[in-house]
């Protein structure tokens, strides 16, 4: 996993932080790029995934695409040269929305008929022509945390199927808003399959629906949400990108001229991340034994927020000398004052000290990007 030589230079440098894998996360972008090149099937990254400079440069520099949901992220894409830029978000602000006019993005993804009215207005004062694609909610159920499912009726996201016939008539009358496509996206760290089959069906259906009713679309955009092994980071560094894109060339109809775009997020940049800490205290509980990290929930939320797994290990080489003994039970915390600011209960490890380094893996995707400066706590620093 470490080499020897990269546990030496964590040693010098001060806890906590994030330590980024540019070899991995090239490797994984040109997986990526092999399996979507075989059907000409053209993918954004979701920058809410991970901003970091480095990390946007290493894959604005693979060809992909950008989908924001922010305006900043919109500038931020713009500036770094990301050729195909999406705008998505259920609350664009008019200021957000300008600057994608400026900026001359490739499309917006709408969610509702007030916000393309909003669009057509402010691309109207512009002079603008904007293009749109509308965001449908499939009412699919992507099978994952219910906070990152978004594909259901009950969810905030997207234009539901009852209202879509009333908003597309409403939106053929508006001057400056040019309709090029349908954009789908049912959660996020789906490892189910079968839920993106489901997808490919349910979209089948509404792309007949605007043929019969002659609207031309030139994208069909089903989103990200591909999930990764959280659990074996090392067997599966790199996701099954060939699967996932083969089970859209199997069941997703398209049209000639017609374009499958895809925006992913988590299965580009989760495996190449690691948040490194240093151990400050080891406490003895009632029935368990504390590892307390200088890491917290203000470096990483996921556990506290979507009580996500996190493979914990201790790096340090005096740690674990006969090798994979992990015979002591801990639950290792962080030290904000929160009772959720815990990284994981009972973990299995080799008896840890005080000074020791622990890697928690899988943190390059909603991790940085979340950390936040809660108890004044220094913003987090990046090594690749
Ligand atoms: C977050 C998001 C994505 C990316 O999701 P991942 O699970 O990270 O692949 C794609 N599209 C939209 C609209 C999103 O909000």
């Amino acid at each position: 996993m470490f080499s020897p030589d990269t546990i030496n230079k964590f040693a010098s440098t001060p806890t906590p932080f994030y330590y980024y894998d540019l070899e991995l996360l090239k490797k994984t972008l040109d997986a990526l790029k092999k399996e979507s090149d075989k059907y000409g099937y053209i993918v954004h990254y979701a920058m809410k995934a991970n901003a970091n400079d480095e990390i946007l440069s290493a894959i604005q520099k693979s060809g992909l695409g950008a989908d924001c949901v922010s305006g900043n992220e919109v500038k931020k894409a713009s500036d770094e040269k990301f050729e195909k830029i999406f705008f998505a978000g259920v609350g664009k602000s008019d200021e957000e929305i300008n600057v994608a006019l400026d900026r001359n993005i490739t499309c917006f993804n709408c969610e509702s008929l007030q916000e393309i009215e909003v669009i057509d207005e402010l691309a109207k004062k512009k002079n603008k022509i904007a293009s749109i694609a509308f965001r449908i909610n499939p009412n699919v159920n992507a099978n994952t945390h219910k906070y990152i499912t978004t594909g259901l009726e009950e969810n905030k996201f997207g234009i539901n199927l009852w209202e879509l016939e009333e908003v597309v008539k409403r939106t053929q009358q508006l001057k400056n808003i040019k309709i090029i496509g349908i954009h789908f996206h049912i959660g996020s760290q789906i490892t189910d399959l079968s839920a993106f089959k489901t997808l490919c069906l349910r979209v089948n259906e509404i792309q007949s629906w605007f043929v019969s009713h002659h609207i031309p679309l030139e994208i069909i955009n089903v989103g990200g949400g591909l999930g990764v092994d959280y659990h074996e980071p090392e067997k599966n560094s790199i996701p099954n990108f060939e699967s996932f894109f083969l089970l859209f060339k199997n069941f997703l109809e398209i049209l000639p001229n017609q374009k499958v775009h895809f925006e992913i997020g988590r299965a580009i940049v989760a495996q190449c991340g690691n948040l490194i800490s240093k151990v400050l205290y080891i406490k003895k509980g009632v029935s368990t034994n504390f590892i307390i990290l200088d890491a917290g929930m203000t470096e990483l939320i996921r556990p506290a927020l979507y009580q996500s797994y996190h493979k914990i290990e201790n790096i340090s080489p005096t740690a674990n000398p006969k090798n994979d003994v992990q015979n002591q039970k801990y639950d290792v915390v962080g030290p904000i004052c929160e009772s959720s600011d815990c990284f994981g209960k009972s973990v299995m490890l080799p008896e840890t000290k005080r000074g020791d380094l622990v890697a928690i893996r899988t943190t390059g995707a909603y991790g940085e990007v979340m950390a936040s400066q809660y108890n004044l706590r220094d913003k987090v620093k990046a090594v690749y």
